[in-house]
């Protein structure tokens, strides 16, 4: 058994109830097996094995009181995972869902991805077994300030600064941070994804989706193509999916699809952005109203038929292993020649590689949806030097991150030997500078 092989099996031995994760750093690891070949030096100073353990976990109790007078008890998450090339930085996700395997999973991918933004930024993230959903504004305030009260002793500026995830947007940022405020009695830029009144950055809220796009354009013209008049498929109707969808149709693209977790909307006339945007971002309704507004879309129960729907490029937006092996057979039967992950991990490792095999261009997450973080990174920027930048100043930094990503790791894939690879190409750019700060910095 070779040396990734070998951690793998330890890490599935010490956490067997951890698959989300194990699913993460095998894809991870075996991308990176040219690299620990290259360097035998990496085995004896077991940089995987450090690799893979996270720096600091934190778990804690959660306990508010529902509008009903009720005591309510959730569980809390940070996993502080590698802080080699700066402070940890990773979102916080409140969802059901939410456990260790799945924290530790995103924490490990962040760590790849804040490399790759070239940004000095480190990985982690966090969250919550808590859904927001139907709740009141009341209750998620007192649960946004339940959890800050535990979590303010472990994060800092210099630390380790949240920003959001799924079900994590600009109402949580806003309760966790005045509760931070009040607690630690500072006002500095310990979480982002801020509000502009208190210092946020102009183009967070539309980084990760505008990013991704920036990406899928770039990749295309390196092919001598371009998004104008292709057909897509966005999966999910939150932050990402819908900045996505914006700068996709501002290209000339045409989205047809998209969905929430009960079901999907297909227009085959192209999706009225306005119309999701008065739903999801104002009303916080199900995507099903759509088709009762808009004659022309259907909307059909459950998330998988989506995947049936014939389009050019699929970025699955939503959440983690959306895509099947079968659900990417259909979609390359139907003709699709690009995939750009916008949430994390949505393909699974089959899918990947049902992908790859039929030589669909595949822009992973830690790569594609790398423009939120790297733009929360411009955000502690701002907030360091008591600044704000234009939008326009923002959102050029994040097309040239978003760019430069992309030829970084088009390169390292052919260095290596795996050209056009970009799963292994952005593993493998991503932890050559983490492996380099680790190694430099001594067995810690
Ligand atoms: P939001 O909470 O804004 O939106 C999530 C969307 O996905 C909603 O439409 C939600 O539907 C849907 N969804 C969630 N779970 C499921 C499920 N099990 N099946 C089907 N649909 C589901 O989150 P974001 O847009 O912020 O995040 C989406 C993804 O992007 C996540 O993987 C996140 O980690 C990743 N990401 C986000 C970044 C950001 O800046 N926000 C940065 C980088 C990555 P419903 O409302 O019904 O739950």
């Amino acid at each position: 058994m070779d040396y990734v092989e070998s951690v793998l099996e330890e890490l599935k031995a010490k956490d067997p109830n951890e698959p989300e994760f194990h699913q993460a750093a095998t894809e991870i690891l075996r991308g990176l097996r040219p690299v620990v070949e290259k360097h035998p030096e990496y085995e004896r100073a077991a940089l995987l094995e450090r690799f893979v353990e996270p720096e600091r976990v934190v778990m804690f109790r959660v306990p508010w009181v529902d509008d009903g007078g009720k005591v309510r008890v959730n569980r809390g998450y940070r996993v502080q995972f590698n802080s080699a090339i700066g402070p940890y930085k990773g979102g916080l996700r409140f969802h059901p869902s939410v456990n260790l395997s799945i924290i530790k999973f995103l924490g490990l991918e962040q760590i790849l991805k804040n490399s790759l933004s070239g940004l000095p930024i480190g990985g982690g993230k966090g969250g919550a077994d808590f859904d927001p959903k139907g709740k009141s504004d009341g209750e998620v305030m007192r649960f946004c300030q339940s959890f800050m009260t535990e979590l303010y002793r472990h994060i800092g500026q210099d630390t380790d600064v949240p920003a959001g995830d799924i079900g994590v947007g600009g109402r949580e940022i806003g309760y966790l941070f005045g509760q931070y405020k009040r607690i630690a009695n500072e006002h500095v830029g310990v979480l982002t994804g801020r509000g502009l009144s208190y210092g946020g950055s102009l183009a967070r809220t539309e980084a990760t989706g505008y990013g991704l796009v920036y990406m899928v354009e770039e990749a295309l013209k390196c092919r001598g193509d371009g998004l104008k008049g292709k057909t897509l498929i966005v999966s999910g109707s939150g932050n990402v999916a819908i900045y996505a969808v914006e700068k996709a149709q501002s290209l000339g693209a045409k989205v047809v699809a998209m969905y929430d977790s009960n079901g999907y909307i297909y227009d085959k006339k192209g999706i009225d952005l306005a119309v999701i945007k008065q739903i999801k971002e104002v009303e916080r309704g199900r995507i099903k109203e759509y088709a009762e507004r808009v004659k022309t879309a259907e909307y059909h129960e459950g998330c998988r038929g989506i995947w049936a729907i014939p389009c050019d490029i699929a970025l699955p937006c939503a959440t983690q292993n959306e895509i099947d092996g079968e659900s990417a057979k259909l979609l390359v039967k139907n003709g699709v020649k690009l995939v750009g992950e916008g949430a994390n991990m949505p393909t699974t490792l089959d899918g990947i590689a049902v992908f790859q095999r039929a030589g669909v261009v595949f822009l992973p997450a830690k790569a594609a949806n790398a423009g939120g973080v790297a733009t929360s990174a411009l955000e502690m920027a701002q907030s360091s030097s008591r600044l704000f930048w234009p939008f326009e100043e923002v959102d050029a930094k994040l097309k040239n991150i978003m760019i430069n990503i992309y030829h970084n790791m088009d390169r390292a894939a052919e260095e290596y030997g795996v050209k056009g690879d970009y799963v292994a190409g952005a593993n493998i750019a991503g932890f050559m500078k983490v492996a380099s700060a680790m190694m430099s910095q001594g067995i810690v």
